[in-house]
């Protein structure tokens, strides 16, 4: 089988489920597919593209930069969705159309400054941690409880649209219970923001349980290209 018939199939495979989830929560709104494309080569970027695929997904910053440069000319919008250090932003606005992982004020500026750069306005979701609260640990996305002022300086950042959300489900949780942890944090969210409406939640693995939980993209990486190399 060609990689093309493969992706094609499996491509096909997870919109079937998509579907499926959105039925059965009862939801007639498009839920959007991001393929996160991280450890793949720019050749099955391109394939996905002739197959209808609009966003893809990366988490590493030379990684991501390297397959955008090769990709350029493709009508495809890149989510940046990895950890972020504030030293890279900037070089990160300058490709990317989303930036998923916002978490923390820091990013802001560097942010603005590299969509001010690039001459358009950088659409960000804030990451929102959905682990369970702790003295230590490094978890990524803001606190729950730190997400209102967050949100309100991504807000007020010239050059940033605040569109909304994005959350992983923990290791060794229910990702159905951790979604509605995340739904109730959106609803407040929502009141301060309404405009900022996108939902990013929902892996290979529990994209069901997102999109049951209002989730309005799903992140989906394995399930569309197959396992990764092993990170060492
Ligand atoms: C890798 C990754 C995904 C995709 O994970 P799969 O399990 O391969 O679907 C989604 N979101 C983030 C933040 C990721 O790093």
């Amino acid at each position: 089988m060609s990689r093309e018939e493969e992706l094609r199939l499996s491509l096909g495979r997870v919109r079937e489920r998509i579907a499926a989830a959105a039925t059965a929560a009862g939801r007639d709104d498009a839920v959007g597919l991001v393929v996160v494309t991280k450890f793949f080569p720019g050749s099955d970027v391109r394939i996905l593209s002739g197959l209808g695929v609009t966003d893809v997904g990366e988490n590493r910053h030379q990684e991501a930069e390297a397959k955008a440069a090769e990709c350029a000319g493709l009508d495809l919008r890149w989510h940046f969705i990895g950890g972020l250090q504030s030293n890279k932003a900037a070089a990160v606005a300058a490709y990317a159309d989303v930036v998923e992982s916002v978490d923390r004020a820091k990013l802001l500026a560097p942010l603005a400054r590299g969509a001010q750069e690039r001459g358009r306005p950088l659409e960000v979701l804030l990451q929102v941690s959905l682990d369970p609260p702790s003295a230590h640990g490094s978890r990524s996305g803001v606190a729950p409880d730190d997400l209102a002022a967050l949100a309100e300086r991504a807000a007020a950042t010239e050059g940033l649209v605040l569109r909304g959300l994005m959350a992983v489900a923990p290791l060794g949780e229910d990702p159905a219970e951790a979604f509605d942890r995340l739904a109730q944090i959106r609803a407040g969210f929502l009141t301060d923001h309404p405009g900022a409406t996108v939902l990013s939640a929902g892996m290979s693995g529990d994209l069901e349980q997102a999109v049951a939980a209002g989730a309005t993209h799903v992140r989906v990486g394995s399930a569309v290209l197959g396992s990764r190399p092993q990170v060492p």
